[in-house]
């Protein structure tokens, strides 16, 4: 029987995710969090930017509990989505309604982290937890059943995720697209000299210190909405089927 708490890929990091700030696994308190997350505990509970918060009721009495986690700007989103909408993978999951597996890798390529690795406390990845029980761990049972219970409803809606990190949730299709179609708009110029100068580019790119990752942003652009057109030898960039975000427009 699958764990009722994480049963994607995602909801399983983020309970997990609590081992960054000192929870030992296998621990009571996970034990005790999971007892308090099937009977019901946890009433209230609400995943908003940057925090989850919820009541959990033992017999000690009940406690506000609170997990928060940084947001990201909407400059750092705008270019987090650049990054997704030139991914095919990426795009065909979040258009299928999932977290694909390689969202955070290219998240990374922008400095950005949806769910924060294991054991890792940049500031942008630091998780905090508040609850006013007598346990002076920063992570209770009752912050562990929070979590749980959390991570259940993430696993329905993975866009909760990007909530809590302060992402869109709305049109992601459309804003993909706006997102892919900027960066071929951004990538004109570098283009037009690219075809311009041919092999001299890479000694002028030296020269003027014009970004290497623009032009390969470039190219792989315009091999994924005009493969047939494209001039760039490699096949390398060229998805092998059709690419779901043109598709769904
Ligand atoms: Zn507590």
């Amino acid at each position: 029987m699958s764990d009722p708490y994480g049963r994607t890929w995602w909801g399983r990091k983020w309970w997990r995710a609590l081992e960054t700030i000192g929870l030992n696994y296998p621990d009571q308190r996970i034990v005790k969090g999971r007892a308090l997350a099937g009977h019901g505990a946890v009433t209230g509970m609400s995943i908003d930017p940057g925090k989850v918060t919820g009541r959990v009721t033992d017999t000690n009495g009940t406690f506000e509990t609170e997990i928060r986690i940084p947001v990201y700007n909407a400059s750092a989103w705008a270019a987090g989505m650049t990054a997704l909408s030139l991914s095919p993978s990426c795009v065909a999951g979040l258009l299928a309604g999932r977290l694909p597996k390689r969202i955070d890798d290219v998240l990374a390529e922008t400095g950005m982290r949806l769910l924060p690795k294991k054991f890792v406390t940049e500031d942008h990845n630091r998780i905090t937890a508040d609850c006013p029980c007598a346990d002076n761990r920063e992570v209770c049972a009752h912050i562990m059943a929070l979590a749980l219970v959390s991570a259940a409803k993430m696993d329905d809606d993975p866009w909760l995720v990007l909530l809590l990190r302060g992402g869109p949730t709305r049109d992601l299709a459309g804003r993909l697209r706006a997102a892919r179609v900027a960066s071929m708009d951004a990538a004109q110029p570098v283009l037009a000299e690219h075809a311009e100068a041919g092999p001299r580019f890479t000694a002028r790119l030296r020269s003027r210190q014009v970004s290497c990752r623009r032009v390969r942003t470039a190219r792989r652009s315009r091999c994924r909405a005009a493969p047939d057109r494209c001039r760039t030898r490699s096949t390398r960039a060229v998805p092998r089927s059709p690419d779901p975000l043109l598709q769904a427009s």
